[in-house]
């Protein structure tokens, strides 16, 4: 038998453990085998009957207007409010970050579809079919008359938070319930705008000729070194959870393939809990092969960076008017400052010096951004690290420099890049300066000994670009679901 047909049954087999793995409590009594898979009955479970109301045919308010008078319709989405003023009563039905207004008015509308809406948890999920009406007072200058409504799921209550509420909820609640906190139109536009960043960001990268690939996240050696790395059980072996795709993109490069990004994920066991560091996190990663320096690669950073912001400015009018903040588009070339003019022109600023060599501090970093912000930059590069404060990939420059750089806004790191070396022997010998074995490194190194052009790329987070873009305090602001110290669920 052919290998199809070995892992056909293979895969049989593990359907049924996966059904022999349900609590036998949830039986009644023992599965029933058809066609030789169990079929669960789960008790006590009513099987849903068949709506009336036809879901699939539900407009979206906001496509809704005044102009739809007498046509008939499927609305259906959140209850956010119950008006009941007596006679008539109004309830506000929200679907996405619009609202559209349900009219009631007590004994033209059937009295169960009156009570179904009135007497609903705010936040239950209804459907309506109705009429539409014009009307000078509702908010859109329309609202439905309902034919016929159904619940089709009560929320219980109270509610972990409030959705409306003008009480501000703390962090952690939000980001527990945060199915509800991104029922809020100004949380719902923070991940519209991320979203259209990467879309801006990707599509730009497409049109420039570049490959988008994917590196894996599970890893055999810790490629970059260094503490920061999680490690996970690989069946009996100990792996690795990837801290970038620096080793699979510069792997690309080896390939024919000259552009290529990932939207990647960074795994960091970074333990400290700070406003801007997340332990899993994601970033455009780029690479391009065939360089003079590292300039052309600023060049594709300041492009992409400016693509990204542009995008978001074209696409996203509506939620930057809900979060009241107006997107900078920068000019193009973006200011290249070296590491000694930022060290020089920080120095008064900072309570503790940088000594020369080691990485800008966070003070120094948000002194620079003050200095550039005055002379109206928010996005900036440094440039010309020293060496001894770079990876050692990181292609040297002279004595004592790098080809290495940081882009700055505002104060705050957004990405750091290079030109890499390329010679296997320069590698090699920085690998073992810095301490580490050259045979942990083989699976790096093995590329670069059989054709590898000069190359260079960065990492631009994209936590770090929304979070900055909109102004938000917090990166946990720009991620559905933070990982950090504290956080692992939900
Ligand atoms: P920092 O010095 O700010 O901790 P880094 O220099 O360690 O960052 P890099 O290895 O240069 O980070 O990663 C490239 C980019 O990825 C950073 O410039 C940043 O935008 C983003 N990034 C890195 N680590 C994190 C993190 N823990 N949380 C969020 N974003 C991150
Ligand atoms: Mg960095």
């Amino acid at each position: 038998m052919g290998e199809a047909g070995e892992s056909a049954e293979e895969d049989s087999d593990r359907s049924t453990l996966e059904f022999a793995s349900l609590s036998p409590d949830l039986f009644d009594a023992a599965p029933d085998v058809v066609a030789g898979r169990p079929v669960p009955f789960i008790k006590d479970v009513p099987i849903p009957s068949a709506m009336s109301i036809p879901l699939s045919e539900r407009v979206a308010i906001p496509e809704l207007g005044p102009d739809d008078d007498g046509r008939e319709v499927v609305v259906a989405g959140w209850i956010q409010e119950v008006r009941d003023l007596g006679g008539i009563a109004f309830v506000e039905l929200r679907q996405g970050t619009e609202t559209g207004q349900i009219v009631l008015p007590k004994g033209k509308v059937d009295e169960d579809t009156v009570d179904t809406l009135v007497e609903a948890n705010r936040e239950s999920v209804a459907a309506i079919a109705g009429t539409v009406q014009e009307s000078d007072e509702a908010p859109g200058g329309f609202e439905v008359l309902p034919d016929e409504a159904e619940l089709l799921n009560e929320a219980q209550t109270p509610l972990p938070m409030g959705v409306v509420d003008r009480v501000d909820t703390d962090v952690d609640t939000r980001l527990e319930n945060r199915f509800l906190d991104v029922r809020k139109p100004e949380v719902q536009a923070i991940f519209a705008v991320r979203a259209a960043a990467v879309e801006g960001g990707r599509q730009w990268l497409q049109e420039e000729g570049f490959t988008e690939f994917t590196s894996p996240n599970i890893i055999g050696a810790a490629s970059e070194g260094g503490t920061d790395i999680f490690e996970v059980q690989y069946f009996e072996e100990t792996a690795y959870l990837s801290q970038s795709p620096q080793l699979y993109k510069q792997m690309m490069m080896a390939t024919g393939l000259d552009k290529v990004f990932e939207i990647a994920k960074y795994f960091r066991a970074e333990s400290h809990n700070t406003r801007r560091h997340l332990n899993e996190s994601s970033a455009f990663d780029c690479e391009v092969a065939f360089i003079d320096d590292e300039d052309d690669v600023l060049w594709v950073l300041e492009n992409l960076v400016h693509a990204i912001t542009s995008f978001v400015d074209e696409n996203c009018t509506e939620e930057l008017e809900l979060l009241d903040h107006e997107v900078t588009v920068p000019d193009t070339p973006f200011p290249r400052v070296t590491y000694d003019e930022a060290l020089d022109w920080t120095a008064d600023d900072v309570e503790e010096e940088v000594a020369w060599g080691e990485d800008l501090s966070t003070e120094a970093e948000y002194a620079l951004g003050d200095i550039m912000e005055e002379k109206g930059h928010e996005y900036y590069f440094i440039t010309k690290y020293p060496d001894e404060c770079k990876p050692f990939y990181a292609q040297p420059e002279g004595e004592e420099l790098s080809r290495s750089f940081d882009l700055g806004k505002s104060g705050m790191e957004v990405t750091s890049g290079a030109q890499r070396v390329h010679d296997p022997d320069l590698l090699r010998q920085r690998i073992e300066e810095m301490g580490a074995d050259t045979e942990d490194f083989e699976d790096y190194l093995k590329p670069f000994t059989y054709g590898m052009p000069p190359h260079g790329g960065f990492g631009l987070g994209i936590e770090r670009i929304v979070m900055e873009m909109l102004d938000l305090h917090n990166i946990r602001e720009a991620v559905l679901f933070p990982r950090d110290r504290d956080r692992l669920r939900p």
